[in-house]
């Protein structure tokens, strides 16, 4: 423990956040990295728990006190080792983590946890600066070769992982970049993409091979992968989104989330906005939400993304719809200490200007006499428990039409797309409709899964969770044995927490 009254003296401080007015005309990063001043300070707060309880909170099980200890020593190449050593991308969790960590410090019970995220992130970035991210190949290859299928946090931390243990890795992604939603979902204001090339670089001159523009199961051949390869890791995603299907859904202005989202990240990188993974146009062409009145139906981060990209494009209005009623503004009792707390979240999105309304139901899309989207027709509901289940029932006198000429499907994801490649696999599915995977091995042996793919939709900490647990099932599954680092397993990181 750095400073034994370090909790008692200083208060929570977060990281520094752009100007609103200043970050709205641009895509860069809202949340800058700690100064070292403020990184010192914030570590000694915590208090180096004799039960860490922010060890359970983390699905990568991180060793936040060990860290914090370092960080507050200044021995920043120890604080880089043991954050290392069971996170393989702290620069991705330190920007975009939700932070379970947090919701569990011990600190939080009757006083502002650490802020552990961003310590995180100012370890990494600190790493990075003084030149302690360097490529680290592995002593021997063991011979073996895995296709890692899909790119995103899941499929990079597998194949890290897979060529730490000296297999030859492979990672087919179909976008025409490496990074799953960081690259393509996740906007760029949340998380710079040069942030995930210079960890590609380092991944590269590891000895993995990056195959972009190649979708298994289209252009890459299904059957081919698994005579070539020892063993496959599927971490494509779940990519099957919850659509509306009410009156007038077929209007021009209605669109799924993820097509607005990534056109706007291809738009930042100057690549081809209208072309989607396959090298097909979209049909519905380019999405801008200049001028129009946007009505963002999910209230859920999706939706909140679409919200800050939709006040960057100059929107003339900008809301936020949601089924559920609101949720409480302190930790609802139901979520207490050390749980995940279910509460009302502001995002900076929120922040930068957005008519939040909950309990609201769409009823219908109305048009105008050339098939655009004009309005939206809506009606509050009232919620309530019958026989020990919530229940919603209209509230007479309400539905009402706003105006709105683009809406925006933030519903949350279904499950992976099964046509293609898994059906191909012939592997089994779970009651959701995810890869069905114990252990991580499919029902074919030689085929594990990880990620989105398998829990279904959930967080970027968790995919990065999944790969490295998927990655530890394969090295058993090649050699007998694994050395890859273990995680524990713990009552409160098996709970689960979606993104939708
Ligand atoms: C808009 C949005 C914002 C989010 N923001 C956050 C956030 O702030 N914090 C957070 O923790 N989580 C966030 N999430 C959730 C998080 O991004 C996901 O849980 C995480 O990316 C899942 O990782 P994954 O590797 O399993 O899959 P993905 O990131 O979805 O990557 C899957 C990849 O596989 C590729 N692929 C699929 N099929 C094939 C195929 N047949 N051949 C080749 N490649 C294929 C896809 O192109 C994709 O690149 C967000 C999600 C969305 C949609
Ligand atoms: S629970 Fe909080 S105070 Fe305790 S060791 Fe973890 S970060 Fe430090």
């Amino acid at each position: 423990m750095g400073k034994p009254t370090g909790f008692l003296e200083f208060t929570r401080e977060l990281p520094e956040k752009r100007k609103k007015e200043e970050r709205v005309k641009d895509y860069n990063e809202i949340e800058k990295t700690f100064s070292t001043e403020l990184a010192e300070k914030q570590a000694a707060r915590c208090m180096n728990c004799g039960v860490p309880f922010c060890h359970n909170g983390c699905p990568l099980g991180n060793i936040i006190p060990e860290f914090n200890d370092a960080v507050y020593a200044q021995d920043w190449a120890l604080a880089y080792e043991i954050l290392a050593s069971t996170n393989n991308f702290p620069e991705f969790t330190g920007r975009i983590c939700p932070a379970p960590c947090e919701s569990s410090c011990v600190l939080g019970i009757n006083k502002p946890p650490v802020t552990i995220e961003a310590i995180e992130r100012y370890i990494i970035e600190t790493a990075f600066e003084k030149g302690y991210v360097q490529p680290n190949l592995p002593k021997f290859r063991t011979g073996k070769k895995v296709a890692v299928i899909g790119s995103g946090p899941a499929g990079l931390a597998a194949a890290a992982q897979l060529n730490k243990a000296g297999h030859l890795v492979t990672v087919f992604e179909r976008a025409d970049a490496v990074g799953g939603l960081l690259r393509y979902g996740i906007p760029d204001f949340k998380l710079d993409k040069k942030v995930i090339d210079r960890r590609v670089e380092v991944m590269e001159a590891e000895g993995i091979t990056f195959k972009t523009n190649a979708n298994v199961g289209v252009n890459v051949r299904t059957k081919a992968l698994l005579e070539e390869f020892d063993a496959v890791v599927l971490s494509g995603g779940s990519t099957v989104a919850r659509d509306l299907p009410i009156p007038g859904r077929n209007l021009k202005g209605i669109y799924p989330a993820m097509e607005f989202l990534s056109q706007q990240n291809k738009r930042v990188a100057n690549r081809p906005v209208t072309v989607d993974h396959r090298g097909v146009n979209y049909e519905n062409g380019e999405l801008l939400a200049t001028g129009k009145n946007v009505i963002v139906i999910g209230g859920g981060d999706t939706g909140s993304d679409c919200v800050g990209t939709s006040n960057r494009h100059g929107a003339n209005s900008v809301t936020q719809i949601e089924l559920m009623p609101m949720p409480p503004k302190e930790r609802a009792e139901s979520t207490p200490w050390p749980h995940w707390p279910m509460m009302l979240r502001t995002s900076t999105s929120h922040e930068e200007g957005c008519n939040r309304h909950w309990a609201i139901q769409t009823k219908e899309f109305v048009g105008d006499e050339n098939g655009n989207l004009k309005a939206i027709k809506l009606v509050d509901l009232e919620w309530k428990v019958e026989n020990g289940r919530s229940i919603f029932v209209e509230v007479a006198g309400s539905e009402r039409e706003i105006p709105c000429e683009l809406a925006l499907l933030a519903m949350g994801f279904l499950h992976p797309q099964q046509e293609g490649m898994l059906n191909e696999l012939g592997v089994d599915y779970d009651e959701r409709g995810n890869v069905k995977a114990q252990n991580y091995q499919t029902n074919n042996a030689k085929v594990f899964a990880a990620g989105d793919m398998r829990r279904g939709q959930s967080l970027v900490v968790w995919a990065i969770s999944e790969g490295r647990e998927a990655a530890r099932a394969v090295d058993e599954y090649l050699m007998g044995h694994s050395e890859l680092e273990a995680k524990a397993v713990s009552m409160l990181n098996a709970q689960k927490f979606d993104f939708a």
